[in-house]
């Protein structure tokens, strides 16, 4: 059995994003690879190491999402990445791998340091050397797990072949030990978010989240963007540059989606109308995972007894193919 290793910031609740661009592949793959799914609270620390509250909770929380979306916790092993001190101590022996300028040059790293301008300064000049260096410690969290198979989103390819060249770097230097991964890319691509840009993501302030209650998706569909050249209810619009004809493509049946995109097309269609049945069609798709969750969430002792059980399966993987890098390195004192 191959084995993927793939991993979720706990930095909030799970959006759609994360259903269609990740969690059902993970659906797929939990019956058929040895599946190990971090909750990266190191990582999400990395730019929330102000606000530990915040992380500690999420934890949880993706946790219960990911548990309502259908994972199996006697399939998938669901750990804390803080719990596996192997990663950190391999993230320390992969810094000796690779360069600074390597990874302010990572597109990932780019993007994000843009993103986030309060935390790291308009240019960038307050980076951390935490945050800096999380794609090296995602190629550890990859290689602690022999992780041969990656599902990640298209965001995260160049934290991919970072890893990769960690990898190639390790093995030419100390032997070969260490697997290439591979990235599985989920077939739905990167999901847009509520205001049409090209990433939903937690802290894009942009998520329509799985836990969203009908009056929260009113609000959010209610606000989204729309073709801005549409002025009045009966003018013709392009549902391309739509997000919320985007977001019936997503959840809505194809044939209720094929008329929303031919009247939006001849302008015998409102928006306001529109934005009502998406809202429909949103809270019927959320509907069954929320079903799901409620049970989580009146059993909390339930999820911790998930997450000590794949945490301690994690710890073991870890601590062989810990011992057999610290043999590669002549430091199995
Ligand atoms: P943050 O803003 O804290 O980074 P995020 O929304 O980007 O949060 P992550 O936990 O970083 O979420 O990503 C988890 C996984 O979900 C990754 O594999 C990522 O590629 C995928 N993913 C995140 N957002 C999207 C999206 N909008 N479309 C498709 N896949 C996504
Ligand atoms: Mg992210």
């Amino acid at each position: 059995m191959k084995t993927i290793l793939t991993g979720l910031r706990p930095t909030g609740n799970l959006h759609l994003g994360h259903y269609f661009g990740a969690g059902k592949n993970y659906l797929k793959m939990q019956d058929d690879y040895d599946f190990y799914l971090e909750i990266a609270d190191v990582q999400a620390l990395t730019d929330n190491f102000d606000n530990p509250d915040k992380v500690r909770k999420n934890v949880y929380e993706i946790t219960k999402d990911l548990l309502a979306i259908g994972l199996d916790p006697h399939k998938v092993h669901i750990f804390i990445q803080s719990k596996i001190p192997q990663i950190a101590e391999l993230t320390v022996f992969y810094s000796n791998l690779v360069t600074v300028s390597r990874l302010q040059r990572n597109p990932t790293v780019k993007t994000e340091i843009a993103q986030k301008k309060e935390l790291f300064g308009n240019n960038g000049e307050s980076i951390t050397y935490g945050f800096l260096g999380y794609p090296v410690s995602q190629a550890a969290d990859i290689t602690t797990f022999d992780g041969e198979l990656v599902p990640v989103g298209d965001d995260q390819l160049p934290l991919l072949e970072q890893c990769r060249e960690i990898v190639r770097k390790f093995n030419s230097i100390y032997g070969e030990t260490l697997k290439e991964p591979t990235q599985v890319l989920s077939t739905t691509t990167r999901v847009k978010g509520l205001d049409g840009n090209d990433k939903m993501g937690k802290s894009l302030g942009n998520a329509i989240y799985l836990v969203d209650d009908e009056e929260t998706i009113r609000k959010k569909i209610m606000g989204a963007l729309t073709d801005t050249n549409k002025i009045k209810k009966d003018d013709p619009a392009n549902p391309d540059v739509c997000m919320v004809y985007y977001y019936h493509k997503l959840v809505n049946k194809e044939a209720n989606t094929t008329k929303v995109c031919s009247e939006c097309q001849k302008g015998t269609r409102g928006c306001v109308q529109c934005k009502k049945e998406l809202i429909e069609a949103m809270n019927n798709f959320l509907k069954p995972i929320q079903e799901q969750r409620k049970y989580y969430d009146e059993h909390p002792e339930v999820v911790d007894q998930i997450l000590k059980e794949g945490t301690s399966q994690a710890l073991q993987k870890a601590q062989e193919q810990m011992s057999k890098i610290k043999k590669a390195m002549k430091i199995d004192y």
